[in-house]
């Protein structure tokens, strides 16, 4: 059967259409960026955007039920400028805020979120390997000369014996640094240079190892390099964050893991990219790149079967070249939400959304304010000077006395010159 339309039926039609267009256009909401055309004539068209693509920290509060997660440290125990090793920042709208490994290099990622040091004062070692303590010297010590006037508190596994523990590690360090503690004593502050420490039983499965404030955290085992390898679950408000720190696929993450929010594990180079781009033999990559770690096929077979809301792979050098690979062994075996961690990405998780996006980050940074009133050094604990190097300075009495004066008129201070 033909059908026909008459002039007036096309004319219908024509009105019909301009008419569901004018009311599509009526009722489109206006993206809250949309420059309007309407601007009075005197005011910039160019106002500041209500939304961002990037994150500026220090710039963005966190609502009561959201959690931050940033990537301080993506990478590998070789340094590189772009990556540093394993560190990872989560932040409560608590007002918590924990670190989770800290390898060489992330310190400066940490500073670079512009949070006073007292509120980094807490860390949790998922092993001892460099790539995942290497900066815990730069933030202990870094760290009171950054303002922090409390002791840093470090949760960490035992091992087999007690040189393979957190404790023993610890302990070594502040040995190794007896000196720059020592320069240090009746010079500053130093109240944040006490550590304490936690150490735990790596063999403990879903042990509470902290619960403070509405927050729990959890330490299972790992398997990893050796005996003390753990990886944690914290729970929070209804959202559970895990990290692996690094294992081998494991049971009890399977099943301590399962439907976290967020799944933090490590996805090693594939042996390929190990011979390839790192120069190993043929031999080592497949030892390291599938029995010491997880490779890439491995960890998406480990997120299909815990099924988290975003599954988080870090722990290889993620460049333009690697990072597709990496992805598209990830995606043989695994097509769920997926970010490749590349260091300052940043996850906003709430119960309703998870938004990932880059860090724009300042390069020159300084330190926040203590949180606490400081306290005047101790004179009676300096050790100072020998009389030998002492009777090697050279006289500029005038100069100090100018600025010790120049500092009590500008801040109504009355410090007077040393003997
Ligand atoms: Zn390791
Ligand atoms: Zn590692």
């Amino acid at each position: 059967m033909k059908v026909t339309v008459g002039k007036a039926g096309i004319l219908a039609l024509v009105l019909v259409g301009f008419l569901l267009g004018w009311v599509a256009e009526r009722t489109e909401v206006l993206h809250p960026d949309a420059i309007l055309a309407q601007q009075e004539p005197s005011a910039s068209p160019t106002k500041a955007l209500a939304s961002r693509d990037v994150y500026y920290p220090g710039s963005e509060d966190l609502a009561p039920d959201e959690m931050r997660v940033v990537a301080c440290g993506t990478g590998m125990p070789n340094a590189r400028p772009s990556q540093a090793a394993a560190c990872w920042l989560l932040e409560l709208g608590n007002g918590d805020k924990f670190i989770f490994d800290i390898g060489l290099g992330s310190a400066e990622r940490i500073a670079a979120q512009k949070i006073p040091y007292d509120y980094l004062d807490k860390v949790f070692l998922g092993h001892l390997h460099a790539d995942h303590i290497g900066d815990l010297d730069a933030l202990w010590v870094g760290g009171v000369t950054g303002n922090r006037v409390k002791p840093l508190r470090v949760w960490g596994p035992n091992g087999t014996k007690p040189e393979y523990g957190t404790k023993y590690m610890v302990d070594r360090m502040k040995e190794m640094y007896t000196w720059d503690k020592a320069s240090r004593m009746g010079n500053v502050d130093i109240r944040g240079l006490e550590i304490e420490v936690t150490e735990f039983d790596y063999t403990a499965v879903n042990a509470v190892i902290y619960q403070e404030n509405g927050v729990t955290i959890s330490t299972i085992p790992a398997i990893h390099a050796l005996d003390g390898s753990v990886s944690f679950i914290v729970e929070w408000n209804g959202l559970k964050f895990a990290f692996s720190s690094d294992t081998y696929p494991n049971k009890w993450w399977m099943e301590y893991a399962a439907g976290a929010d967020i799944a933090i594990h490590e996805c090693f180079a594939s042996p390929q990219i190990l011979v390839d781009k790192q120069k190993f033999t043929p031999g080592t990559a497949l030892n390291v790149g599938t029995q010491v770690h997880t490779s890439p096929l491995m960890f998406g077979k480990v997120m299909s079967t815990i099924k988290p809301r975003m599954a988080v792979g870090y722990h290889f050098f993620n460049d333009f070249d690697t990072g597709p690979i990496v992805e598209a062994e990830v995606r043989r075996t695994y097509d769920g939400p997926l970010a490749l961690a590349r260091d300052y990405m940043v996850f906003n998780v709430t119960k309703d959304t998870i938004r990932v996006r880059m860090t724009a980050y300042d390069e020159d940074i300084w330190p926040m304010p203590a949180t606490m009133a400081k306290q005047p050094p101790d004179l009676s604990q300096r050790v100072g000077f020998s009389d030998y190097i002492n009777g090697g300075r050279v006289v500029y009495d005038d100069l100090i006395k100018e600025m010790y004066d120049e500092i009590n008129t500008l801040y109504g201070t009355n410090i007077p010159l040393p003997d």
